[in-house]
């Protein structure tokens, strides 16, 4: 007889593992079944983000900050600190011991919640059963009352470059560099491109060149914060070509040979690595089985309704193996979101609030609709603008690139935006979130107090901007306003 849970989850990324935390909370007797090994072969908890994404990413940009700040800044502080010197050995294994300690600490998180950890491969078949295989082992089955598919994605691969993790490599492989790489070729100028391209630019790469396919840079941002992104990474190095496209690629010297076309004819160009960072797909091959009728488009996306249930009763989907953007915490809150469902309660998570950040040096983040969705939509709004060359704070730390835009209803005030570049924006954007799901509006922003000298004082400065009254930038006065 196989064993009869109340929920089994596949997948134990930060959806299936916040997912399976949540119904062990609300009682449910829960296991995750989870394929991850890490590069000793020990089955590890915490999917792509705590492994290859999001967690050992961050790590090696914050070693890099502080190398490039001991290199390039603290003097201007007055602070001499002699010859700075790079043990990149050393930064990798500080690196891994965050991964190590984070996914040990979800280990302990499922010990203290008697969450069942089943490893192996997860596939689901009819009737909400699920097999598992396990390599080397026999295949074992579970049934459960509901199971939550949180499988995640892969990087997408292209047939003209080819992986050889050695030359050319995906983000997984451009964390392991063991030496910086001279000549540095990415393919792909979004997120990932954008956040280890200026990471090992700061590390010490001499040519750092992103190829984008698209003309347009950074198109899911808003346009204003695009354009000042382009101007800050341009001048900290990146060579971001648009428009071009890789025709071919050939390994010889030690090095790979690039070439690509754009609207200046065709290059030839040589690198030392390439990473390829051309976007994700949902990891859902065989996550289920042709009995089990589970619905997937043709990308392989699992179709799912805005609660995240499937077309089969009692099965549900979350994370990046669904529609939406491909974030950890997104995926986190929809696991909690299905969890609350099973347990019958009102779960419903706000999507129109979901923030988005890239960890740049300034950083990037945004949270609701951009400026030019709004013109696109007809949507009568009001703008304001603040500069951090204009914050005190920021001033004081030497960190004036960038501003802060809050967007918000001609009518009604609420808040539908706001954008960002600059110190510190992955914190600062929580205060526009939190607002957005308050439903509150520029009005209320303006009438907060804030801490001074703050970067959030830069917030509260946008919001009065939006009614032509910021304090600490001159205006043009709005003839009739009464605010
Ligand atoms: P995953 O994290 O991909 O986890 C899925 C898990 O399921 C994996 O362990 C996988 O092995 C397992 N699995 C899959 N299929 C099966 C199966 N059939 N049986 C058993 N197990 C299975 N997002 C952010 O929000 N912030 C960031 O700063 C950020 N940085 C990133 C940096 C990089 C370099 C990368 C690559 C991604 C980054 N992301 C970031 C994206 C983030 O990692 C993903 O959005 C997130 O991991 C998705 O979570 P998930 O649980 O859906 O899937
Ligand atoms: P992305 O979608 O952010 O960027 C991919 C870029 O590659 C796009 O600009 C696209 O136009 C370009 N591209 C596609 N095909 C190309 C080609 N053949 N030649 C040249 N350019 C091409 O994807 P990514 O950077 O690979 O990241 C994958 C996902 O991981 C993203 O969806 C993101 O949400 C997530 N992620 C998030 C964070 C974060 O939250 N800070 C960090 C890293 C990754």
């Amino acid at each position: 007889m196989s064993d009869h849970y109340d929920v089994v989850v596949i997948g134990a990324g930060p959806a299936g593992y916040v997912a399976a935390i949540r119904c062990a909370q609300l009682g449910f007797k829960t296991a995750c079944v989870d394929d991850w090994v890490n590069p000793q072969g020990k089955p590890v908890l915490g999917g792509t983000c705590l492994n290859v994404g999001c967690i050992p990413s961050k790590a090696l940009l914050e070693s890099s900050e502080r190398f490039a700040q001991a290199r390039d800044q603290l003097g201007d502080h007055g602070i001499g600190v002699g010859d700075v010197s790079l043990d990149l050995e050393r930064m990798q294994a500080r690196k891994q011991r965050v991964v190590r300690d984070l996914t040990q600490g979800i280990e302990q998180l499922f010990k203290a919640g008697g969450i069942t950890w089943l490893q192996g491969r997860g596939r689901l078949l009819a009737g909400k059963r699920v097999q598992i295989a396990h390599a080397g082992g026999e295949a074992r089955e579970v049934s459960a009352e509901h199971v939550i598919l949180a499988p995640g994605s892969v990087p997408v691969q292209l047939d003209r470059i080819p992986l050889d993790n050695q030359l050319v490599v995906d983000s997984s492989g451009a964390l392991e560099f063991d030496q910086i790489p001279r000549r540095l070729g990415i393919i792909g100028a979004g997120v990932i491109g954008l956040e280890l391209g200026s990471m090992w630019r700061r590390l010490g790469s001499e040519t750092v060149m992103l190829l984008e396919a698209q003309e347009q840079f950074l198109s899911i941002a808003d346009e204003q914060v695009a354009r000042e992104a382009y101007r800050v990474f341009t001048r900290q190095g990146l060579d971001i070509q648009l428009g071009s496209r890789v025709t071919g690629s050939e390994r010889n010297n030690g090095g790979v040979e690039i070439r690509y076309q754009n609207s200046a004819g065709d290059h030839v160009v040589e690198f030392d690595k390439v990473i390829v960072a051309v976007g994700r797909r949902p990891n859902t091959e065989g996550i289920a089985a042709d009995e089990a009728t589970l619905l997937l488009d043709e990308w392989g996306v699992v179709h799912v309704d805005d609660q995240c249930r499937t077309n089969l009763p009692g099965v549900y989907a979350i994370g990046d193996a669904v529609r939406g953007p491909m974030l950890a915490h997104k995926g986190s809150e929809e696991g909690v979101m299905v969890a609350e469902l099973i347990a019958g309660q009102a779960a419903q998570m706000r999507y129109d609030t979901v923030p988005s950040v890239i960890y740049t040096f300034p950083e990037v983040a945004w949270v609701g609709q951009t400026e030019q969705a709004l013109k696109a939509a007809g949507v009568d709004y009001r703008a304001g603008v603040f500069p951090f060359a204009a914050s005190g704070r920021a001033r004081a730390m030497g960190e004036t690139d960038g501003f802060i835009k809050l967007l918000a209803d001609s009518q009604t005030d609420r808040i539908l935006g706001a954008h960002m570049i600059g110190p510190h924006c992955s914190e600062l954007i929580a205060e526009a979130a939190i607002a957005m799901q308050l439903g509150g509006t520029a009005e209320d922003i303006a009438l907060t107090t804030f801490a001074h000298p703050s970067l959030s004082e830069s917030f509260h400065e946008a919001a009065l901007a939006v009614h032509s009254r910021a304090l600490h930038v001159a205006q043009k006065r709005r003839p009739g306003r009464s605010r």
